[in-house]
């Protein structure tokens, strides 16, 4: 059995459960599927929004709190005051989408590269230079540190940061 919510030509939405979506097509056509409201026979499935996840419990997957990913802050981008309010914003599903994209992005890099933590400086400047090999290493910068390692002409990239990690 299937659940479907219909909605008529006049406008009036209605719940109907029928065997399956074939026999939802043949009825229709038959125009044996009518709205209780008004008697139509002129009726059609109504456009469901998906259901988002969001609220869905313990979807969400577990972080190793040793494991916090540390945003390397890019050289234009002022230090965070902590008197200041988190930025918020309300998303649009396209915006989740993107956010998505940047969540798995960020968990790539954070799978795939060293937290060398606050030694980022440090490790960026010798890979530069070519005291050590270049790897993928990730880690934090204060805006100084970022400052220098931009004029040293170092190029490295913030780590996108979810709204839903500052916590
Ligand atoms: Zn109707």
């Amino acid at each position: 059995m299937i659940k479907y919510t219909l909605v008529c030509d006049k406008g009036h939405d209605f719940e109907s459960w029928f065997a399956d979506s074939a026999a939802f097509d043949k009825q229709a056509k038959r125009k044996l599927v009518t709205c209780p409201h008004c008697g139509s026979a002129k009726v059609e499935k109504a456009i469901m929004a998906p259901r988002l996840a969001t609220s869905k419990k313990g979807a969400r997957p577990i972080e190793a709190p040793s494991e916090a990913p540390a945003a390397t802050p890019a050289p234009a981008a002022a230090a965070p005051v902590p008197s200041t309010p988190a930025p918020v914003a309300m998303l649009s599903p396209q915006e989740r989408e993107f956010r998505t994209k940047l969540k798995e992005l960020r968990d790539h890099l954070t799978k795939n590269a060293e937290n060398v933590g606050g030694k980022f400086p440090e490790q960026a400047r010798k890979m530069h230079y070519g005291e050590i090999e270049h790897r993928s290493i990730y880690g934090e910068a204060t805006p100084e540190d970022a400052k220098a390692l931009a004029e040293e002409g170092i190029e490295f990239h913030p780590l996108p940061v979810l709204p839903e990690d500052r916590n």
